[in-house]
């Protein structure tokens, strides 16, 4: 039986690339999405065009009841979880400084990036299996600290201090808890509401003066998710070109 890996957000962006890339590396591959189902049907067909094995679940990981319904019917339909990649998040286009920040916008990113990723890996660490993987998202925004960026980095700097807790948590189970947090890469969510020329300035920070790409952000995931990776546990790894 193939090994499973639910990617969450799989439908666009950097998930959609780490569903494929995991697809290739042997994976049976469940691409979560939240409502794009002709996008998420895209990456699945995209998997067995490569020779792989998909399928396409949708969940809004802000729910735990979906959380645990995307679990149960991954379960119930490949048989097994072996690995957690949480990527799905949120970054609205506008940011204001927190002074100007409104209740809805700072409860919806905690509700999706922080609480989303609370509700997967809580499914996730009682039913992965011996020498699963579990793959958190942040952002190098924790290092740089940028202004205007306050309610979403809190987000993600929660989740990088509940990886390091949780890979504790987890002794015993042969599981690892990391986190990668990428720069600015190439995406709708970053590209969105930027003018040309802010774009780029941002990927000018990085020494190697280019915006990443889903794939860079995909091979360090498939680093961790593999057999080279697992003595690599409670980490995040920053993948951004160097930016920070
Ligand atoms: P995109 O906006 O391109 O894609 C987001 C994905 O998440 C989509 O598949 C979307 O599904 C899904 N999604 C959104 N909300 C939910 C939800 N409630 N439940 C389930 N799925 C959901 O984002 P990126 O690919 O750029 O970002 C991926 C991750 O990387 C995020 O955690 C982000 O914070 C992080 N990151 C991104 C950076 C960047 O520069 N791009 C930099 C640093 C970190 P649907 O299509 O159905 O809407």
């Amino acid at each position: 039986m193939k090994q499973v890996a639910i990617v969450t957000g799989a439908s666009r962006g950097i998930g959609a690339a780490i569903a494929q890339r995991l697809g290739k590396d042997g994976f049976a591959v469940v691409v979560n999405y939240a409502g794009n189902v002709a996008e998420a049907d895209k990456v699945v067909a995209a998997i067995h065009a490569d020779g792989g094995k998909a399928i396409a679940i949708q969940a809004d990981v802000a729910s735990s009841a979906d959380a645990r319904r995307l679990f149960e019917q991954t379960i119930a339909q490949l048989g097994r979880v072996d690995v957690l990649v949480n990527n799905a998040g949120i970054m609205p286009p506008q940011l204001p400084q927190l002074a100007a920040t409104d209740d809805d916008t700072f409860d919806r990113l905690v509700a999706v990036n922080l609480k989303g990723s609370f509700n997967t890996m809580r499914e996730a660490a009682g039913k992965l299996e011996q020498g699963g993987r579990i793959i958190n998202f942040s952002s190098s925004l924790v290092g740089t600290l940028l202004p205007g960026y306050s309610a979403y980095v809190a987000t993600k700097a929660g989740i990088e201090a509940m990886t390091s807790i949780l890979a504790k948590e987890l002794r015993g189970k042969n599981i690892t808890v990391n986190a990668v947090a990428p720069g600015p890469t190439a995406t709708a969510l970053f590209l969105d509401g930027k003018t040309p020329e802010l774009i780029e300035r941002l990927a000018k920070m990085t020494p190697l003066e280019r915006l990443g790409q889903p794939e860079d952000i995909a091979n360090a995931v498939s680093f961790l998710a593999g057999a080279e990776g697992g003595w690599i546990n409670g980490q995040t790894l920053r993948a951004n070109g160097g930016m920070v």
